[in-house]
């Protein structure tokens, strides 16, 4: 995922691993806060520890389809609010999990990334949790017209949090975005969870304007998915299969390698997917950092991030290691 504000100097985290026995099995579990060994965190058993992870909360709504959870009663993502969001300019290469191939990349200019507060997703290695607790702030679509008038703005990055929850109004800001300056490249950076038909009209907005949809495929195995983020993958997977075929031309993954459970087995499943809707996509396999409710774990071993690497490059023809600077190199 791309970190909210882009790190202006290196962080030195302090991390201790924690070792601990898995508390169904009695084997070597990698995470004290995760309190499971990476084989139980695999099986059914991991949903029972979800279930106390992930405790629901949020305001009321009726009932919503803007995202996979369709929540009825309570909102999952806390509530979706159009316009609650902060946005700044960032110099061109910016940190978008896609700068390493995009087309924005090689322009002189600025980003204009659009960080939506809420998520629908409950990651508990999330690097932008403070989309849970920031006091609301609302901008109005005239304000961020105003602002893409500013011709130094060559692309659009919508982030967050989770751009899903906000989608209608996200949407219609790019339209007239587009509308106002037609060499505007216009990019998602996403959980994949949204509503499939407006997902259908974020990607045919960036086939349009040469953008990019980036998916974080966060993990295979369905039992270690809802453990890590408190939801089920299918719905992310059928969007991006769907994406895939009308315009696989703007589709690209990541994976965040959390230390042991994230895989090579995880890896090779996620790649296989991929390549299953077209082998050219763009996959970018995320080093770690200890973060959020998750800093019980150490930055990815390099010997996890190399294997994936090596076993990412099996199944599809672009494949990257982000944040690499984490190992030192
Ligand atoms: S918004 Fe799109 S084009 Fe611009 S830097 Fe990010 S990924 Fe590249
Ligand atoms: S999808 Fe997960 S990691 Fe991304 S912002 Fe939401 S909770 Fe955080
Ligand atoms: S956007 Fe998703 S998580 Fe939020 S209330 Fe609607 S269905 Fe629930
Ligand atoms: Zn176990």
């Amino acid at each position: 995922m791309r970190k909210y504000f882009p790190p202006a100097e290196k962080k030195v985290f302090s991390v201790s691993t924690y070792l601990m026995d898995c508390v169904f099995c009695g084997k070597r579990a990698p995470s004290k806060f995760l309190s499971l060994c990476v084989d139980c965190a695999k099986s059914e058993k991991a949903l029972v520890i979800a279930e106390k992870l992930h405790q629901r909360k949020g305001g009321n709504v009726k009932a919503c389809k803007l995202c996979a959870n369709e929540c009825k009663g309570l909102a999952l993502c806390g509530k979706p609010i159009y316009g609650n969001l902060i946005y700044y300019e960032d110099p061109l290469p910016t940190n978008c999990c896609n700068a390493w191939f995009c087309e924005g990349s090689r322009l002189s200019g600025t980003n204009l990334a659009v960080f939506y507060y809420g998520c629908n997703f409950d990651c508990v290695f999330c690097q932008n949790w403070s989309h849970k607790n920031v006091n609301r702030r609302f901008v109005s679509l005239e304000e961020l017209l105003s602002v893409i008038e500013k011709r130094r703005i060559r692309c659009i990055c919508h982030f967050g949090g989770s751009p899903e929850p906000q989608l209608p109004f996200a949407l219609k800001f790019s339209r007239k975005a587009l509308e106002k300056r037609s060499d505007l490249m216009i990019c998602w950076e996403w959980n994949g969870a949204g509503n499939t038909s407006l997902a259908l009209k974020a990607a045919e907005l960036s086939s349009k304007s040469n953008g990019t949809v980036k998916f974080d495929l966060k993990a295979w195995n369905e039992n270690l998915h809802v453990l890590l983020t408190g939801r089920n993958p299918e719905r992310v997977r059928k969007n991006f299969e769907i994406i895939g075929e009308k315009f696989p031309e703007v589709l690209s993954a990541t994976t965040l390698l959390v230390p042991y459970y994230v895989d090579e087995k995880e890896v090779e499943e996620i790649a296989s997917f991929i390549a299953s809707v077209n082998e050219n996509i763009p996959y970018s396999l995320l080093v770690f950092h200890p973060d959020y409710l998750l800093r019980d774990l150490p930055i990815t071993p390099r010997e996890q991030v190399f294997n994936c690497f090596k076993t990412a490059k099996k199944f599809l023809k672009n494949v990257n290691i982000g944040n690499l600077h984490l190992l030192g190199l």
